[in-house]
């Protein structure tokens, strides 16, 4: 197993929307997940996208609190009306940190690594990062948020 380049902003293929995984069970999917998790725990991050590694799939780990989420075409379902703040960084932005508003809390639906259906409430530091992965899946990165 080899860690994974992470990308720094602002290259193109953090910018660009990830695309849908057909097969979550495929051997190269179940690669580069095993490959995400030792590279997000060896950069000490809190969650990676697949597309910071060059793949632009729909596809993040997550760990807190020391869980791991893998979650495969995650989609938030709904979202609380009360926003918070809370400092942000990522491994994209080494050594930034931007405070943004976000949602409280979430609902999102995904698949998980043995492509089994997973739905899950969450609120607090998970719900923020969940958030922010996802974002990355759409394209967007922490400096667009700041200027909305
Ligand atoms: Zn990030």
């Amino acid at each position: 197993m080899s860690l994974l380049p992470i990308l720094k902003y602002p290259h193109k293929t953090l910018a660009a929307k990830t695309k849908k995984i057909k097969d979550s069970l495929a051997p190269e999917i179940q690669k580069l997940i095993a490959e995400m998790i030792e590279t997000m725990k060896s950069a000490k991050g809190a969650g990676l996208a697949a597309n910071q590694v060059g793949y632009s799939l729909r596809l993040c780990v997550i760990e807190e609190n020391g869980n791991v989420f893998v979650m495969i075409n995650p989609v938030i379902t709904s979202c609380s009306r009360k926003k918070v703040a809370m400092d942000e960084g990522c491994l994209s932005f080494p050594g930034k940190f931007i405070s943004l508003c976000r949602p409280e809390k979430i609902k999102v639906r995904y698949l998980d690594e043995k492509g089994k259906k997973v739905k899950i409430k969450s609120d607090g530091l998970l719900a923020r990062i969940i958030q922010h992965e996802i974002d990355h899946l759409n394209g967007i990165v922490i400096t667009d948020r700041l200027k909305k």
